[in-house]
């Protein structure tokens, strides 16, 4: 095991700080669910006095939601996502994978076996779900009870043609900007990487979209198999390193984040030293985009003033991983009214698998944000990132607040752009 495993487990005093911002904690009220409790965990794990075969080992390890608000609040910066996250490598030794887990692994290698799954579930789509157009966000609803999904839960709306196909005439030009989608937005929500295409063209900036991308790995690194996000990681690394663009525009927070801070600590940890300094090298041309149109462009002083009111929520991976959370807002209050929610900041409780894995948990998290969301008096949810986008429609949906629609910063920079009443 690391040496470095053991210097973060040392730098935990023990203070108790995170139970009071952990979201799983507040759930769950039970010391092993939280920051404190992984570290103290793992060092006894490492040491041969709990067994890694124990199932309660895996439980409370894969019940965090790596959303990194105990490493902000950790006064002696305990990094508790990095022990969780290969704490959860050492448990699927011992346990391996449960299969709809492996199943995605191998759909996430393979691009090509990827859209054929997708476009069959297109297809099949009628049988499994129907369409639900009332809730804050068009979406899919599951008619039936199936392994992972509970009846009633609400997925989004597939594509027919993903962002990667919609874009497939810009994968060889010049582009000063390489696109990066993400999962969720080549799939289902094309129309907000379609709105970040939009700005693009009325800006004139050049970009392409390189189409051998894959996943960037974060379903697969994050649920400890390291194996499988470093073949994934590599060859996005392979790829992107090649492009000649000043930028890689990665449109998901999760997805960049991966990329710019996940990638160079697997390598490291696999002890791959070319490829953890490929993967740093890589890093520093990452960029999200709402970043990318702050600091690069005009874009602020051209946007209209639009009679929306608006509240902001902060993907944990946009704001803790990134720091990014004064550029949307600049752009939020230029294009909106805007009024700033209690704990906007607080996760919405999605932790990507975490929301299938441990569904009754997840929907408690997202739940305590509806109020501070009914209280802003808001029409339009506004976040940057796809996978909040689906928690928190759900959970508006599931407490009759569907008249308070979700949105991404793009699609309303975009809508901005277009229109409104110059007021602003
Ligand atoms: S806040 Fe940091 S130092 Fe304090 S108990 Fe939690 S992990 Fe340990
Ligand atoms: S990463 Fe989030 S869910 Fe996990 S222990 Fe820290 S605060 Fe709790």
């Amino acid at each position: 095991m690391d040496s470095r495993l053991k210097e973060t487990w040392e730098s935990c005093v023990k203070c108790g700080i995170c139970r009071s911002v952990c979201p799983v904690f507040k759930e769950e009220k039970s010391e092993p669910y939280v920051a404190r409790g992984h570290i103290t965990l793992l060092s006894e794990l490492v040491s041969g006095n709990v067994d890694f075969s124990e199932y309660e080992a895996k439980d409370y390890l894969y019940k965090c939601l790596l959303c990194t608000t105990c490493v902000e609040a950790c006064p002696n910066n305990s990094e508790t996502d990095t022990i969780v996250e290969i704490a959860r490598h050492e448990v699927i030794k011992h346990h391996g994978l449960p299969l709809y887990k492996k199943i995605m692994a191998i759909l996430l290698k393979d691009r090509a076996l990827m859209d054929f799954a997708f476009r069959n579930a297109t297809l099949f789509s009628s049988f499994l779900f129907k369409r639900n157009d009332d809730s804050s966000r068009a979406s899919l609803k599951t008619k039936f009870e199936t392994p992972i999904m509970e009846k009633g839960r609400l997925i989004p709306k597939l594509t027919k043609k993903t962002f990667l196909q919609k874009y497939k005439d810009y994968s060889d030009n010049y582009g000063y900007l390489s696109l990066f989608p993400g999962c969720l937005i080549n799939y289902t929500y094309t129309e907000i990487g379609d709105a970040f295409v939009n700005i693009l063209k009325k800006l004139d900036i050049s970009f392409r979209v390189p189409q051998k991308q894959l996943c960037c790995g974060a379903p697969v690194y994050f649920a400890g198999n390291f194996e499988d996000a470093a073949i994934l990681a590599r060859k996005n690394i392979d790829l992107f390193s090649r492009v000649n663009s000043r930028y890689i525009i990665v449109m998901e927070p999760t997805c960049a984040s991966m990329i710019k801070n996940d990638y160079p600590k697997l390598f490291m940890y696999l002890e791959d030293k070319e490829y953890e300094k490929k993967a740093r090298d890589l890093a520093k041309k990452v960029l999200d985009p709402v970043k990318f149109l702050y600091d690069n462009t005009d874009i602020l002083d051209r946007l209209k003033h639009l009679d929306m009111k608006t509240t902001y929520h902060d993907p944990c991976h946009l704001k803790r991983a990134q720091n990014i959370k004064d550029e949307p807002r600049a752009f939020i209050k230029k294009a909106s009214n805007f009024t700033e929610m209690k704990e906007a900041d607080r996760c919405c409780g999605n932790g990507g698998t975490f929301s299938i894995d441990y569904r009754e948990t997840s929907l408690k998290i997202a739940s305590r944000k509806v109020e501070h969301i009914e209280n802003s008096k808001a029409d339009y949810l506004v976040t940057g990132c796809s996978a909040c986008i689906m928690q928190l429609s759900e959970i508006l949906h599931r407490h009759e607040d569907d008249h308070i629609k979700t949105i991404h910063t793009l699609e309303l920079i975009d809508m901005a752009l277009d229109g409104g009443n110059n007021e602003g």
